[in-house]
């Protein structure tokens, strides 16, 4: 009988912890990490983050690609075998992450600390009012495990909160938009918008022109989504006519941007290198090995992509 092998193909380093997770709670997987591949044909699941070019011919018996970060968007879903499960990554430690990195981002807007860090090199000393969080207005485009996430923690402070997303949710204390018809009224009440998105056909260049127009005069972007979701030149534009007051940006296209980009000195942006949120390689390995019980017992795997919407 063929031998069920679970390859991993992403940073080594990473991967050896991995393997001590399956060593602990799944010794009876045959656990290979990238090069070792063994013998292809015993590879039946594939944690990745750019799979093999002819992953199709290369491992005839694969039965799940896990993508080893939070996005497929990297994934050629056309390259695919048709019928090939594809998971996310969605566990906790990503969630963690990404909740420090927003609510900082945020706070960091919400308390004019932008306009301080420019008046400090002006040698300027001049207080601004303080609003209150109650009268702040926080918009997150994408209400899925992340966003959610967010708007709990930010609840905390007494936001005043809402999200958009494709179908429409119910939330507690947020103000929930739905579909497209849903986003010009969520953009209309929103001072710091938070884009995370999924980068799909439908998403890509959503942080546009269009939509920052939508935006109270002086709102300020957080992107923690996907480069592409950007077009630069209408934010370039947005901020030069203080349609927006500033952007915090982790993500950008391509990454790292050519050493000449206006975003690396532009004065009301600021950039961190795709930083927001990491795997965290204990508690990745947990959730998969979940998914692999589930998997075998034909219940639904945790962060199934529905690969006709890309998400
Ligand atoms: P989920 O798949 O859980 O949620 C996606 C959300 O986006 C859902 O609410 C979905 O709507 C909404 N959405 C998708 N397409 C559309 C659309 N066309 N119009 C409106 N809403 C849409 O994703 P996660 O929360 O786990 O992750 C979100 C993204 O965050 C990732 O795809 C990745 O790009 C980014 N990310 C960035 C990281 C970083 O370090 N910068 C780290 C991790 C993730 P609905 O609920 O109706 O389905």
């Amino acid at each position: 009988m063929t031998k069920t092998a679970f390859l991993y193909k992403s940073d080594p380093l990473r991967g050896r912890q991995w393997a001590e997770v399956f060593r602990r709670a799944a010794p009876e997987v045959d656990f290979r990490i990238w090069p070792d591949i063994g013998d292809p044909a015993e590879v039946r699941f594939l944690a990745a983050w750019v799979p093999p070019d002819d992953l199709a011919t290369r491992f005839p018996h694969l039965e799940v690609l896990f993508s080893s970060g939070a996005g497929v968007d990297q994934f050629d879903f056309d390259a695919l075998p048709p019928g090939l499960p594809v998971v996310r990554m969605v566990e906790p430690g990503i969630v963690r992450g990404m909740v420090e990195y927003v609510t900082h981002a945020v706070l960091d807007l919400h308390r004019d600390m932008p306009q301080y860090r420019r008046q400090q090199q002006l040698g300027e000393w001049r207080a601004l009012p303080v609003r209150p969080a109650g009268e702040r207005r926080i918009g997150v485009l994408g209400l899925g495990s992340l966003g959610q996430a967010v708007l709990a923690q930010l609840a905390g402070f007494g936001f005043d909160l809402a999200g958009w997303s494709r179908s429409q949710h119910r939330i507690d204390g947020v103000h929930c938009h739905g579909g497209s018809d849903g986003l010009a009224a969520f953009l209309a009440r929103t001072d710091i918008l938070v884009c995370l998105l999924p980068l799909t056909d439908e998403t890509r260049g959503v942080l546009n022109r269009e939509l920052f127009a939508h935006l109270p005069h002086g709102a300020s972007l957080v992107h923690v989504g996907r480069g592409p979701h950007l077009v630069e030149a209408d934010l370039l534009d947005a901020l030069s006519t203080g349609q927006l007051a500033d952007a915090a940006l982790d993500v950008t296209d391509p990454e790292p941007l050519p050493a000449q980009h206006a975003f690396w000195r532009h004065p009301r942006i600021r950039l961190t290198p795709h930083i927001a949120s990491m795997t965290q390689p204990k508690s990745a390995a947990e959730v998969v090995i979940d998914n692999l019980r589930r998997f075998h017992a034909g219940e639904p795997m945790t962060g199934l992509v529905d690969r006709q919407r890309g998400y």
